[in-house]
């Protein structure tokens, strides 16, 4: 299964690509978490990333499409791969297309915009690494701590309100035309968010067929 998962921010589209990945033993390649990762490690990519990160803005297309396909070239990829924030313009969907990265089904995971923000406004994730969790829906049983590592939970930057606003805006006018774009290829299946994860997820798996 090579598969896009579409949606806004904050739509649960990392919490879904892990129940998949974990489903179907094939890796999530999210490059959200690649961008945090190299900001956390200071790497040149990391200083180029923060400035757009920060204000809701997209990273260049040529900076994200470079990473994603060295990331494909690795061999854990070879069964399949689930894209998670990737693509997020027409031109990475093209991009795409050019080079030959074979796509089977495109999940649009839909959220209303109100729920988006008040979801986004309660995320936390591990300084560390890198894991998330929800205050309300998704909370670590340690508390301020990662169940997982024990790191410092943080709200991420671009998780602040003029933050979320602008990623909406963005969403809108960058990422939601890919929809039409998969559209034309057959290979749209869309799914709606529910408020309980367990609920989005046994729709998932319903819509995927897995
Ligand atoms: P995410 O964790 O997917 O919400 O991504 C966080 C931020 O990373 C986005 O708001 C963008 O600034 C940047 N980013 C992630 N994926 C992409 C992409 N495919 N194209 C451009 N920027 C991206």
């Amino acid at each position: 299964m090579r598969l896009i998962l579409l949606g806004p921010p904050g739509a649960g589209k990392g919490t879904q690509a892990k129940s998949i990945s974990e489903k179907l033993d094939i890796c999530t390649i999210s490059t959200g978490a690649m961008l945090r990762a190299a900001i956390r490690d200071n790497t040149p990519l990391g200083k180029e990333a923060q400035e757009y990160i920060d204000k809701g803005k997209l990273v260049p297309d040529e900076t994200v499409v470079a990473i994603v396909k060295e990331r494909l070239s690795l061999p854990d990829c070879e069964k399949g791969y689930i894209l998670d924030g990737f693509p997020r313009t027409i031109a990475q969907a093209e991009a795409i297309d050019k080079n030959g990265i074979k796509i089977d089904k495109v999940l649009s995971l839909e959220v209303d915009d109100d729920v988006i923000t008040e979801r986004l406004s309660g995320r936390r994730e591990c300084k560390e690494c890198g894991a998330t969790y929800h205050i309300l829906y998704n909370p670590s049983e340690k508390g301020e701590k990662c169940d997982k590592c024990g790191g410092e939970l943080i709200c991420r930057k671009d998780d602040e309100p003029e933050t979320i606003r602008n990623r909406m805006k963005v969403y809108h006018e960058e990422t939601e035309p890919i929809k039409a774009y998969y559209e034309t290829q057959g290979k749209v299946v869309t799914v709606k968010g529910r408020d309980k994860v367990e609920d989005t997820q046994k729709a998932v798996f319903s819509a995927l067929g897995i």
